[in-house]
């Protein structure tokens, strides 16, 4: 009953998107909301990974995604440049989402619903709007990857 299991996580994005704040949001949802007792999950090392001006995946940044067991995918509402970066290759069939972090600035976005939807659309990623400063929807990612990658256990064990 005490299994914990314990993904590693990689939280990838431009500089100041909102990655460590997500993370640290995430972290202190765990201990206040109990998440980690009725999940039975653990996010393990939990890194930030700034993708700016690495349009060319070298082979460190590579092997840095294949050891990651889950991946989250983070824009900013109000850096268009973070949206455009297409950082999203080589997931391969890792557990991922896309997010579009600081949904509280919605009166300064630089990136229409409707195209960062298209997005998700186009990459096959379940898509969430967040908040890590107003902690909206955080633990919601959190909690569908770790859903995700428990089903992909399990999976492997029946095959
Ligand atoms: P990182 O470089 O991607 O790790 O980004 P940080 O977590 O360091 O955040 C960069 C800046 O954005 C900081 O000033 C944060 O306080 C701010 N920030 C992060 N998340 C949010 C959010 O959801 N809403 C708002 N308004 N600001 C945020």
């Amino acid at each position: 009953d005490d299994v914990e299991v314990a993904i590693k996580t990689v939280v990838v994005g431009y500089g100041t998107v909102g990655k460590s704040s997500m993370i640290r949001r995430h972290c202190k949802g765990m201990f206040t909301k109990d998440y980690k007792k009725t999940i039975g999950v653990d996010f393990l090392e939990l890194v930030p990974w700034d993708t700016a001006g690495q349009e060319k995946f070298d082979s460190v940044t590579k092997a840095y995604y294949r050891g990651a067991q889950v991946c989250v995918l983070v824009f900013s509402t109000t850096d268009r440049e973070s949206f455009e970066g297409k950082v999203v290759a080589e997931v391969g069939d890792t557990p991922t989402v896309l997010v579009q972090n600081k949904i509280d600035l919605l009166d300064h976005s630089c990136v229409e619903e409707e195209e960062a939807e298209a997005l998700a659309k186009r990459l096959k990623l379940r898509f969430y709007r967040i908040s890590a400063k107003e902690d909206l929807n955080v633990n919601e990612v959190f909690r569908y990857l770790a859903e995700k990658y428990l089903q992909k256990l399990k999976q492997r064990a029946e095959d």
